[in-house]
Order: C-alpha cells, then structure tokens, then sequence
C-alpha cells in the first residue's frame, strides 16, 4: 500500500513538471513598442515640423561621437544640412525620406541604414502619412558640428514621390 501511494505521488509530480507554462521568451514583443525613449519635444529653426529629441551617451572626446534618437512627426524633417564628419542613420520606426542635394530621394522604412558621406548637403525627415524615427549617429565630431542650412520647401518636399 505504501509503495503504491509512493508510485503515485512520483507519477503526479511528472505530471504536474510536464504542463509547462508557455514561456515568457515566446511571447511576440508589440511592434508598436519603442526601443529608445521618445525625448523631448523640440521645435527649431533647422526643422520643419515637429520632432522629438532623445541624445543618448556622453558628449566625450574619446570616440569623437554624437547619437540619439529623433522622431518626426508626418511630414517634420530637418533642414537641409551636412556633418562635416558624417553621419549613420538607423530607421526604428514608420516611413520616411533621404535626399542628397540633385540626387534622387529615397524612401526609408524600419530597418533600413543610411551612410552619410562627410559634407554631403542632404535632409532627412518622416513620410506624410507616418511618424518617422531613427537613431542618428554623428561621427568625427571633432571635425566639426551640424552645417545647417535652408528649410526643405513643401514645393521640395511635396515633390516627392513615396
Ligand atoms: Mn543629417
């Protein structure tokens, strides 16, 4: 009698370790979820529209580098600008626009990167139906800061095609 009241509780515990739980690794993390903090409101002469401003890290002078993450508001974008040190943009939300001065304009979705050659003139900014967001990495700083220049233009931007 004993050995078989043993024999059941065994038999229960296996069966108790074999319902396992669904695992909190399984569950799909939501797309509507933000990697990086949103910031700071931002309005400023060097955009059009509104953006959201989060600087991440040390302004040190060790890595000679300069990132956050900017978020537009549907149609917002930067003013037509160069980095005298270049730029890497990382796309983490919704759609948006790169446009290099006389060069065609190119259409940016999550996950895509953008390499900014040193003192290229070029803006960057949110599609006009989408919030936009990127993790924008400024390098060689010490070269020198943001050249900012004049407002891409509806006539500009409105000239787009999606
Ligand atoms: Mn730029």
């Amino acid at each position: 009698m004993k050995y078989n009241f043993n024999y059941s509780l065994i038999f229960l515990i296996i069966l108790i370790a074999s319902c396992n739980p669904k695992k909190k690794s399984d569950e799909t993390i939501s797309q509507s979820e933000t990697v990086f903090p949103k910031g700071e409101k931002i309005i400023s002469e060097n955009f059009t529209g509104t953006i959201w401003l989060q600087m991440m890290g040390a302004n040190d002078s060790t890595l000679h580098a300069r990132f956050g993450n900017v978020t537009f508001e549907p149609k917002a974008r930067t003013n037509w600008h160069s980095h005298p040190g270049g730029q890497i943009l990382f796309i983490t939300e919704g759609q948006g626009y790169y446009q290099e001065k006389d060069q065609p304009t190119r259409s940016l979705s999550k996950g895509d990167v953008v390499e900014i050659p040193p003192n290229v003139v070029h803006w960057h900014g949110a599609g006009p139906d989408s919030e936009f967001a990127h993790i924008a990495i400024s390098l060689n700083t010490d070269e020198g800061g943001v050249v900012w220049l004049q407002p891409v233009t509806d006539k500009e931007y409105g000239g787009l095609k999606k």
